[in-house]
């Protein structure tokens, strides 16, 4: 947990009281968690006035009901779950017509709420779900948040097709990784970037037809070689600044970029004539419905969407943890073992 906002070296490794359940939630006792670059923008004090303080980040939690309320039926202690990292009221306009993320009251575990770098996590009982097909629970904590995420951006938003191409920006990072999967699944043709030639090996081998070195490689020329002109239908981007202008470069006519983040910072400058022109639509994302990541897991129960777990750190290092993200040298989810 941290007390005040800054570097990994805030993160302390202590003793609290155990979380306290309401007649509708439940206690899970956290086998895993898994890292999400929001748990840096978190500790970095990035929109501070939504973490509740002292915070305990952990937005992807897996582990065993340990204890629930009295209202809470279907959920028993002992039970494996993964919990749905979303919380929303379930009930206006937005929850109703499966767009839980726009909800007034929506609020990220982990992020708006303690989270599951801890032995254990409240969390409201209509959260909890089962753990799909034989995941082990650092596997099962790898899913929920990333999967999500590439879901709702790939097919909500973008309507990626059956024989359309996407780009994805940095296959390595967890959102990167799952979009390749959900592409290939989807049926689209995958050109996939990365940083160093490791992690363009790991990115074919889930998937990817085609590969680009974005340190070494012009992006938008290469992406244009690979589709012999054409350009790719759709561009999957969660860097934001540092790729927006390239990501234009490299779009089909009637192209739609879809974004979920901006790790390399927001602003951009954006050309409207080629918007009009080339009837380009850009697209914002964020989390997705309960509908959607029960979709999603279901691919896991017969084994064609596979988590990607880069590494394990005990609870105790989660500073390391973290600082292996900040570098960059992930390919897929970093994992805390509880
Ligand atoms: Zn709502």
């Amino acid at each position: 947990m941290f007390h005040e906002f800054g570097g990994p070296e805030k993160l302390r490794y202590e003793e609290v009281p155990e979380p306290k359940i309401s007649d509708t939630e439940a206690l899970i006792r956290v086998k895993a968690c898994a890292l999400n670059h929001l748990d840096i923008w978190a500790r970095r004090g990035t929109r501070s006035e939504r973490i509740p303080m002292p915070h305990i980040s952990g937005s992807d939690i897996a582990g065993e009901v340990a204890e629930v309320g009295r209202l809470v039926k279907n959920h028993n202690p002992g039970d494996r779950v993964l919990i749905e990292p979303g919380i929303s009221d379930g009930t206006c306009e937005y929850c109703a017509s499966g767009w839980d993320s726009l909800c007034e009251s929506y609020k990220i575990i982990g992020y708006e709420t303690q989270g599951g770098y801890a032995e254990d996590v409240s969390v409201p009982a209509r959260n909890i779900l089962p753990i799909p097909g034989k995941l082990t629970f650092e596997e099962a904590a790898s899913v929920p948040l990333v999967f999500l995420t590439a879901w709702h951006m790939l097919t909500t938003r973008a309507h990626l097709t059956a024989g359309e191409t996407v780009l994805v920006w940095g296959a390595g990072s967890g959102v990167g990784s799952a979009a390749i999967q959900v592409s290939k699944v989807l049926g689209a043709k995958v050109i996939a970037t990365a940083g160093n030639d490791e992690k363009l090996e790991k990115a074919r081998k889930l998937g990817a037809d085609w590969v680009i070195n974005h340190r070494t490689q012009d992006v938008p020329a290469e992406v244009k070689r690979f589709t012999e002109g054409r350009k790719a239908n759709v561009v999957f981007d969660h860097v934001g600044q540092a790729t927006w202008e390239k990501s234009m470069r490299s779009m089909a006519l009637g192209g739609r970029l879809v974004n979920c983040g901006v790790t390399s910072g927001g602003k951009a400058e954006v050309d409207i004539r080629f918007i009009f022109v080339r009837q380009f639509s850009l697209l914002g994302s964020y989390m997705g419905g309960r509908g959607e990541l029960l979709k999603v897991l279901a691919f896991f129960e017969d084994g064609r969407l596979k988590p990607v777990v880069d590494s394990i750190f005990p609870l105790k290092n989660a500073a390391a943890a973290q600082t292996r993200m900040e570098k960059s040298e992930h390919f897929g989810k970093i994992v805390l073992k509880v």
